[in-house]
């Protein structure tokens, strides 16, 4: 009887592996900040909902133009 009792707790033990294919770091090129939302931190997600950078965290081909687009928009 007692067997099947610690059989039951290393079971309830074990970590949630389940979870590993999310990052708990944002994806972007060199930032390390801890995402939020869709693997990016907060600021990235801002890139991401404007094009600045793909959801595997690189740079379009016209970055440079996106950007300085992004940057107007919230000098605005
Ligand atoms: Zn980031």
């Amino acid at each position: 009887m007692g067997a099947y009792m610690s059989k039951k707790e290393v079971t309830e033990a074990k970590p949630t592996a389940a979870v590993t294919n999310m990052p708990t770091s944002c994806v972007a090129e060199g930032c390390k900040a801890k995402s939020t939302r869709l693997n990016f931190c907060v600021e990235h997600f801002e890139w991401f909902k404007e094009g600045l950078v793909t959801k595997t965290g690189q740079r379009p081909k016209d970055f440079d133009k996106k950007y300085i687009n992004f940057l107007k928009k919230k000098a605005a």
